[in-house]
């Protein structure tokens, strides 16, 4: 059964992206709290796919031997997952993409995956600024042209057809 993972840093709003997607309200739990461990969680979407939701990164308080122990189960997923088709990496739209989410990207093209960007939080900055934060967010990323960039709001819906027009490209 192929599969599509969701990254982005804690807080991002990921929770929020995967229950507008699939129309629920508590299938993924929101605020999880950093630093505390944790697992990759995956949600079986009507016998066609999994989503795969990886835990949260980000956040200078966790420990150095938790970011240990996060790279080395990212490592083993990203490696070895045949499954995988592509992975959709959520970031705020408001600001540039951190460190962390720099990092990310770079990890998921190392090896070889197709990332499909996800901008969210649209519906918290202004109409006027939608196109210029977009721009910031390839530039900061060094997103690869054949790589999509969505812009997307949990709060509104805006962008929800768009992200399912990825997927199923990709599960085809
Ligand atoms: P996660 O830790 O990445 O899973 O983040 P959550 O989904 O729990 O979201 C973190 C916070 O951001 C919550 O308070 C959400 O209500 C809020 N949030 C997430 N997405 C959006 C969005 O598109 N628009 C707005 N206005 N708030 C959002």
């Amino acid at each position: 059964i192929p599969e599509i993972a969701l990254a982005g840093r804690s807080n991002v709003g990921k929770s929020s992206f995967i229950n507008k997607l699939i129309q629920r309200k508590a299938l993924a739990r929101t605020s999880s709290k950093p630093g505390k461990t944790q697992t990759l969680n995956f949600y079986k979407m009507n016998e066609s796919f999994l989503f795969v939701d990886v835990p949260g990164y980000g956040y200078a308080k966790v420990s150095k031997k938790e970011k240990e122990k996060w790279g080395k189960m990212m490592e083993e997923y990203f490696s070895t997952r045949e499954q995988l088709q592509m992975v959709m990496l959520i970031v705020d739209i408001r600001h540039d993409p951190s460190k962390d989410d720099v990092m990310m990207y770079d990890f998921l093209k190392h090896f070889d995956l197709p990332v499909t960007v996800v901008a969210t939080k649209l519906d918290k900055i202004k109409k006027g600024q939608k196109a210029k934060q977009l721009k910031r967010v390839m530039e900061v990323l060094g997103m690869e042209e054949q790589d999509q960039l969505i812009p997307f709001s949990a709060e509104t819906g805006e962008g929800k057809e768009v992200a399912w027009g990825a997927i199923k490209r990709y599960l085809s």
